[in-house]
């Protein structure tokens, strides 16, 4: 599995405005805070989607940076009994945030609960056992849920209709990624080029988390076999020992097409069959890898499974079948 993590605390966005990108959702998340913090009020229940690493975390935490709340933090498969989540929201102070990652993973049993607390504030609780049970109404503080998941589709209706927004994160821009390279290498007080910058940008899938961890790859070599400056001679000679290519795709996406391409004569063929021959989850296929090479255009997506593109073909060089290079 991709080395997703790294404490990026320090470098995480912490106002709206250093928020790099994605600036249809800035703008209306704006307005919603700036709503909310005109009228003292909980901001309405707010739902991010999208990819690994676009940021849903480090939005929930500058809604509550900006509107000066609390934020509680939890995740789907942490919540496995109802009580763990009625615990939680009982502890919520006036207008705070709590937030749940990967929302899709919560329990049915404990959805359940979330359902009046995210329209009344309140939930019901019951009391003992057998006939002597019997529910009890608490009421809640106001609060905001912020839900975020790589998943909208294996959310139930019920949960998704209770948000008063939902927000899309897309895959950000070479240019974005370079202008959060350089925000990162700021506070880092490492020296970027401009080039530097955009080559990092451009080989970092449209995902800042795998920018900022390409960032401090880049950064060691710089150390060692440069002036310490991250220029664009340093960036591509770093990247390439990194095993990460022009377009950003690193050995387990080319393995993916390869395995494609030379197992299965470019499909389609079933994701979990890729999975086993990978030796890799199902889902990190699907949330990690899939959506970039969608995106690039080298695989899609069938009802009879995965198919690779001519495109795919050309970039790792391979011919067809019959010896044609696309
Ligand atoms: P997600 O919750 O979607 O998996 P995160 O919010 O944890 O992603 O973001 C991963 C890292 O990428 C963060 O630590 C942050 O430093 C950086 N990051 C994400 N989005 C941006 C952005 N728009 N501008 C600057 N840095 C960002």
């Amino acid at each position: 599995m991709m080395d997703n993590t790294g404490s990026d605390d320090h470098i995480r966005p912490q106002r709206l405005t250093d928020f790099i990108g994605q600036d249809d959702l800035r703008d209306n998340l704006d307005v919603f805070i700036q709503a909310a913090r005109g009228r003292g009020t909980a901001m309405d229940h707010a739902l991010f989607y999208g990819n690994p690493g676009l940021g849903k975390t480090t939005l929930a935490r500058i809604i509550s940076s900006e509107l000066g709340v609390n934020l509680i933090s939890t995740s789907g498969p942490v919540l496995e009994r109802s009580g763990d989540l009625a615990a939680i929201l009982t502890n919520l102070s006036r207008n705070d945030i709590l937030f749940i990652d990967e929302i899709h993973r919560v329990p049915a049993a404990v959805e359940e609960v979330l359902y009046p607390a995210m329209e009344d504030y309140n939930i019901d609780l019951i009391i003992g056992q057998g006939p002597a049970a019997r529910t009890v109404k608490i009421d809640l503080e106001p609060f905001t849920l912020v839900g975020a998941t790589t998943r909208l589709g294996l959310l139930t209706s019920p949960l998704r209709d209770r948000f008063g927004c939902i927000f899309r994160l897309e895959f950000y821009s070479p240019e974005e990624l370079a202008r959060i390279v350089t925000r990162a290498a700021r506070i880092f007080d490492l020296e970027v080029t401009g080039e530097g910058a955009l080559i990092i940008g451009k080989r970092s899938r449209g995902t800042p988390r795998i920018a900022n961890r390409l960032l401090r790859r880049v950064r060691d070599y710089a150390t060692v076999h440069g002036s310490g400056v991250v220029d664009a001679e340093i960036a591509d000679m770093a990247l390439k020992r990194l095993d990460v290519d022009p377009l950003g795709l690193d050995y387990m996406d080319r393995k993916i097409l390869s395995i494609l391409i030379d197992q299965f004569g470019g499909g389609p063929v079933g994701v979990k069959t890729i999975a086993v021959a990978c030796s890799e989850e199902v889902r990190t296929i699907e949330d990690i890898y899939e959506p970039y090479l969608i995106q690039c255009g080298f695989l899609k997506r069938t009802s009879r499974g995965r198919v690779a593109t001519a495109r795919a073909y050309q970039h790792l060089q391979k011919t067809t079948d019959s010896g044609r290079l696309f």
